[in-house]
């Protein structure tokens, strides 16, 4: 029996939103992760995680992160892993930054728990406002067989469902892989018009963990940039607004028309750095985080954006080398679509 997507429904739009939960004003200035593990109940090929399930960040630790980055000023708390949805005391920890004053309060998480309306309703009650859900692809076809898990697809739209019903802000996260990158387009369309979204993130994967081992899934990025312009293109035409940045592991050099469009570069010194990222074994700037795991190659001198970016995936280097990571002597106008935060 084939599965038909639940048809939305009207969902919370970016303006009402912040209203609605007091957000600041854009540009948001401070965002900062808690991977609260990397225990996971799906089994996605792309991941770049290393799993080691059931080891979670305590309650308490996470707290203190909480207060801390309060005291700091940060703006905004995202939960992730691994799946947060799994994490036994999400709802806990949710409640918590809530009532210690945090307004932007995000979940990434794959949906599988989020299906769940019952406890999509308990993460609603206890502040969450913004969820990110990870989705593979256009189809069960494909993004079953990228989460290794049968039912993935219809669990993840069921949560888009349920979290767009609770008035959650919600957007959809895409790792681009061999596999799915052909379907960006349509997945911009469906995601659209069936499902009521604008929040997209394409995620171009990470070559370290399983997405290091299979060459299947390893695709160059002059292959699928292609696709992503064209899916762009669509985008401006059909007005569909852009609420965060939607590239993420793309280099500037790759489509310095877009750059405004990307994330992981952009701080000009770790300090500057927007995002932080609290793992076991302590806390990054995101920049600091990249920055273990990607390099600058030789030809990058006298690329304009040379001090901002963060580099490239080193381990993709090693698969594709380096002959598309070409220094871009000046900054192009940017393409006329601008994220709202
Ligand atoms: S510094 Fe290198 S990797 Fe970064 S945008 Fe410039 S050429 Fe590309």
């Amino acid at each position: 029996m084939s599965f038909e997507p639940p048809r939305l429904n009207k969902r919370i739009t970016l303006s009402e939103a912040m209203g609605k939960w007091g957000w600041p004003n854009p540009p948001l200035k401070s965002n900062y992760e808690i991977l609260l593990g990397d225990g996971c109940d799906a089994a996605c090929l792309f991941c770049c995680a290393y799993r080691e399930i059931g080891k979670w960040l305590p309650l308490e630790s996470v707290k203190r992160d909480i207060l801390r980055e309060k005291a700091r000023g940060t703006q905004m708390i995202t939960f992730s892993g691994g799946e947060p949805g799994i994490y036994p005391r999400l709802a806990e920890a949710a409640a918590f930054a809530r009532n210690s004053g945090f307004r932007l309060i995000q979940m990434v998480s794959n949906g599988l728990k989020l299906s769940d309306p019952e406890f999509a309703g308990r993460m609603a009650g206890a502040g969450l406002n913004l969820a990110k859900i990870s989705i593979h692809g256009v189809n069960a076809a494909t993004h079953d067989y990228l989460t290794g898990r049968k039912g993935a697809f219809e669990k993840a739209l069921t949560a888009v469902n349920n979290l767009n019903r609770l008035g959650i802000y919600t957007s959809t996260n895409m790792a681009l892989t061999r596999v799915n990158y052909r379907q960006l387009p349509l997945y911009v369309k469906f995601f659209h018009e069936e499902m009521a979204l604008s929040g997209f993130c394409f995620y171009f994967s990470f070559y370290t963990g399983r997405m290091a081992a299979d060459q299947d899934l390893q695709v160059p990025y002059s292959e699928v940039l292609p696709y992503v312009r064209h899916t762009l293109e669509y985008m401006r035409l059909r007005r569909i607004g852009i609420d965060w940045k939607v590239l993420g592991n793309f280099l500037p050099c790759l489509m310095p028309e877009y750059a405004n469009l990307m994330m992981d570069w952009g701080a000009a010194s770790v300090a500057d750095t927007k995002a932080s990222v609290r793992k076991k074994g302590g806390s990054f700037t995101s920049m600091e985080f990249m920055e273990k795991r990607k390099i600058k190659p030789a030809s990058c001198r006298g690329c304009v954006y040379y001090s901002a970016c963060y580099g490239v995936d080193a381990r993709y280097c090693e698969r594709f080398g380096t002959a598309e990571f070409r220094p871009v002597k000046e900054k192009p106008r940017a393409f006329p679509l601008r994220p709202v935060y």
